[in-house]
């Protein structure tokens, strides 16, 4: 059986993927656990090698996954080559770290005792990926865990199952050995089940899960009835502060990048501008000329900054939280009307305050709010009132204050004079409060991939009380 993934822009069949059932899962996991011994016993060199290999096997699929994007999910060319770019290079930050999976000795108070910490596999490791940002996020669902010797099952979206087929045609072209790598695919209709008895596999052990906030608590919920640890990568709300001392030239460059890169349809996407009062009018005026100049447009033409949107629904989503700022006395700076259902222009929705929806609820959309504060402690303040906290960003030429401004910000992640949406293979990735738990990146993923064991050798008889 198969479902079909529908282009947004087009109406025409994008691609179609198999629609396993719930009942398929025991098989897929049962094999990938069969598989995971001989693997996590192979050498960091020979892990490092398959890896460097799918690195190379995914960069030589450029043309056929930027088809794929455009297709399944009305990517521009820029964002799915981007895309390409930033998860061939987590594959080669994940072959660099077999070597790093390292442990420690710690000094024991019982005589002749050698005690140890030490980094093992932890054995099926389930990756959820969704549709926005697919080659990256379906990459980094498996490469680390692979990295640390463990077999791996990615189950990908329902949006863009060719996409995230082509990261496991190039991974098998790379070598894994049978059954370490596997896919899951699901019509939509069956994503409750399907997920739902990954979760349950006993040979699942550890999930990874990026997507919504609504969808993490499902999964970490299931989970927890099974006590296996969840890694929850979810939405967020990013906020950018300008403050009065800030290049404002700059701002504007990296506000409407962090806002509109990907049609704002990024986990770190800039949802809020929050400008002190000394510069909001400059700053509003630079900021809707410069959105004012990048147009949206069908992305197989190639010739607009802005792409299409993932579907209807978030059209109609973000024109829901527009029309409620613009009722409540939020004025629109720059808009349009959407064309071909999905090809919405950007917008900016001025003056934007703390009881409209937009200031509170993720637009995952072509829309920002621009927030007017009194001073520093107030764009703070307004910074943190909000369940997200994954990616943010703080304008101003005095360095060492954008430093302190960035530690009073409630985020897993925060730049100073840098756009909020930035991401590098070897940082550590993550977010707090309803943006999730755990650490994605580098070394962090060495925590969050292997089991960390105590050893203990004795080297002397022992002394017992009874
Ligand atoms: P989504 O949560 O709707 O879907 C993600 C996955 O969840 C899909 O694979 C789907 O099969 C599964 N799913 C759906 N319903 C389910 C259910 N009832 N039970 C179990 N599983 C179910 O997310 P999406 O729309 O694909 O992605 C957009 C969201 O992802 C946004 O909120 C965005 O902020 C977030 N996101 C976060 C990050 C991050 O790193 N923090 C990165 C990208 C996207």
């Amino acid at each position: 059986m198969f479902f079909e993934r529908i282009n947004p822009l087009t109406g025409d069949i994008a691609s179609s993927a198999e629609a396993m059932q719930a009942s398929d899962i025991p098989a897929i996991a049962a094999k990938a656990a069969r598989a995971f011994p001989a693997w996590a016993a192979m050498g960091p060199n020979a892990r490092r090698a398959v890896l460097m290999k799918a690195a190379t096997a995914l960069e030589s699929r450029a043309d056929a996954f930027v088809e794929a994007m455009m297709g399944e999910i009305g990517a521009t060319k820029g964002w799915a080559l981007f895309n390409l770019g930033l998860a061939a290079s987590m594959v080669r930050e994940a072959a660099a770290l077999t070597t790093q999976i390292s442990g420690e000795v710690i000094p024991s108070d019982k005589p002749g005792c050698v005690a140890m910490a030490l980094r093992e596999p932890v054995g099926v490791m389930l990756g959820i990926a969704p549709w926005n940002a697919p080659i990256i996020l379906g990459v980094r669902a498996i490469a680390v865990p692979l990295a640390c010797g463990n077999a791996v099952i990615l189950k990908a979206s329902e949006q863009c199952p060719r996409t995230h087929a082509l990261i496991i045609e190039a991974f098998a072209e790379a070598g894994f050995p049978e059954g370490v790598v596997n896919v899951v695919t699901n019509a939509p209709a069956d994503a409750a089940d399907v997920v739902g008895a990954l979760i349950d596999a006993p040979e699942v052990k550890r999930i990874n899960f990026t997507g919504s906030t609504a969808v993490g608590r499902i999964i970490a919920t299931r989970a927890a009835q099974h006590l296996k640890p969840c890694l929850l990568e979810l939405g967020g709300k990013a906020p950018l502060i300008v403050l009065d001392d800030a290049d404002l030239d700059e701002a504007v460059k990296a506000a409407a990048f962090g806002a509109f890169m990907n049609q704002g349809q990024i986990c770190m996407s800039t949802e809020r501008i929050i400008v002190v009062d000394a510069v909001a009018d400059e700053f509003a005026a630079k900021f809707k000329a410069k959105v004012g100049s990048m147009a949206v447009g069908d992305p197989r033409e190639g010739t607009t900054p802005l792409g299409a949107v993932v579907d209807a629904k978030t059209v109609a989503h973000c024109q829901s939280l527009v029309a409620d700022a613009l009722s409540k006395g939020a004025e629109l700076l720059t808009g349009g009307e959407t064309t071909q259902n999905v090809l919405m222009p950007a917008h900016v929705v001025d003056g934007v305050t703390q009881d409209m929806k937009l200031f509170r609820d993720e637009s995952f959309g072509p829309v920002v709010g621009v927030i007017h504060a009194r001073d520093e402690a107030h764009a703070i303040e307004l910074a943190n009132d909000t369940e997200y906290g994954l990616s943010a960003a703080v304008f101003t030429r005095d360095t060492a204050r954008g430093l302190r401004v960035a530690r009073q910000i409630k985020s897993g992640i925060c730049h100073v004079n840098g756009p909020t949406v930035h991401d590098e293979a070897q940082m550590p990735f993550g977010g707090v409060g309803a943006s999730g738990y755990g650490r994605f990146g580098g070394k962090a993923g060495i925590d969050s991939f292997t089991e960390l064991r105590w050893i203990t050798m004795e080297t002397q008889p022992g002394h017992f009380p009874i």
